[in-house]
């Protein structure tokens, strides 16, 4: 499905402030001459049969035609009769990891100048596998569901993960203490894992001590693996640490080699069709799905234009404390190309 020059991804622009993002890395990616055509997918606004949810069959079987994707955030529609968007992609598609980075970016002063860590959450089950119900009027029950095949296959990968990108730890974080079945098993699974890996060392962190942790000193963590909650608040922990959700970006792996990357952020609605959001998210998660691809030399190219642009610090967008537009923030990331 790709000539020689060309690599095609899939590209779900979103909702809310998706779409001028999702802008914004096609400009970027047009300036820095990036080989990839994009297959553009919009969440529709009926009820496919065929998954259960605003996302058409033909949408789900790009990503799987092409392997690769970048997805912007899409708002969870809220009534009964459908399946949440990224549930179904997540299940669908068998993304089991979300990886996460989160460093500080140079030139831009928080806290902290020294959080380089990553977050691997499990992201097929837990307490998001969507099995709720009413038992009896007032009373309702939600099953978080654990299972030996997704925790090995999720510790699997960040072992690996460390070992080929040269981290030194993994820690796995849990409440086993009090979630003796469930979250025992995920490090039973993580146990067995980290006995194949001796030259990375394993620990664990029961979650409320890791939180207290990493705002006290994060530079404590290298790479973090838990399941699909912990990993869903952790990582916004984490991106409060570098200076918020607009710019922290993730990847999710799945079954058969696929990468479906996406920014860590939700849709904003409160800034929506404003040209005030920060592009950042998603153009680093682009970077991750570049590197993906092997194209490692525009990866770096756009990194550093998008860092060298931060770092210079006269065009920022409102998060950061500046005033510029996303389109001019975005001008500026071409300009430093
Ligand atoms: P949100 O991440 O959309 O927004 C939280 C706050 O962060 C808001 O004040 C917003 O303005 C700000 N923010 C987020 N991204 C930003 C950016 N790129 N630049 C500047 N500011 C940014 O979280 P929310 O309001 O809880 O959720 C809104 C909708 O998004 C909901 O429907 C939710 O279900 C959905 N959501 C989707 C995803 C996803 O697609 N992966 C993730 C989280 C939330």
């Amino acid at each position: 499905f790709s000539s020689a020059t060309t690599i095609r991804a899939t590209l779900f622009p979103g909702d809310g402030i998706g779409p001028e993002i999702a802008e914004s890395v096609k400009q970027v990616f047009r300036e820095a001459d990036v080989p990839i055509e994009w297959e553009e997918h919009y969440v529709g606004d009926q009820i496919d049969p065929r998954t259960q949810s605003f996302l058409t069959w033909e949408s789900l079987e790009s990503v799987r035609r092409n392997g690769v994707g970048l997805k912007g955030p899409m708002a969870t529609p809220i009534g009964k009769g459908h399946r949440s968007l990224n549930l179904t992609l997540r299940k669908e598609l068998n993304l089991y990891a979300n990886v996460r980075p989160c460093y500080s970016l140079p030139g831009y002063k928080t806290r902290y100048d020294d959080v380089n860590l990553i977050t691997i959450r499990e992201n097929t089950e837990g307490e998001y596998s969507g099995l709720e119900h009413q038992v009896v009027r007032g009373v309702v029950e939600s099953l978080k569901i654990i299972t030996r095949q997704a925790s090995l296959r999720v510790a699997e990968y960040a072992f690996h993960y460390a070992k080929t990108h040269g981290r030194e730890r993994v820690s796995a974080i849990h409440k086993a203490n009090i979630m003796q079945k469930t979250d025992g098993l995920f490090l039973k699974c993580c146990r067995e894992v980290a006995e194949k890996y001796p030259e990375i060392k394993y620990e664990e962190v029961v979650i409320d001590n890791c939180c207290m942790m990493l705002v006290k000193n994060p530079a404590l963590f290298d790479v973090l693996v838990m399941p699909n909650l912990y990993g869903d608040i952790i990582s916004d922990l984490c991106a409060g640490l570098i200076g918020g959700l607009g710019l922290t970006p993730s990847c999710n792996i799945g079954e058969g080699g696929i990468a479906l990357a996406e920014a860590v952020h939700g849709s904003a609605p409160d800034i929506a069709g404003k040209n005030l959001a920060n592009p950042t998210a998603l153009l680093l998660s682009s970077v991750t799905m570049l590197r993906h691809l092997e194209l490692h030399d525009k990866a770096t190219c756009i990194q550093d234009a998008i860092l060298n642009t931060i770092a210079e610090g006269k065009y920022r967008t409102a998060d950061l404390g500046g005033s510029s537009s996303t389109s001019d923030f975005t001008r500026a990331i071409c300009d430093h190309l």
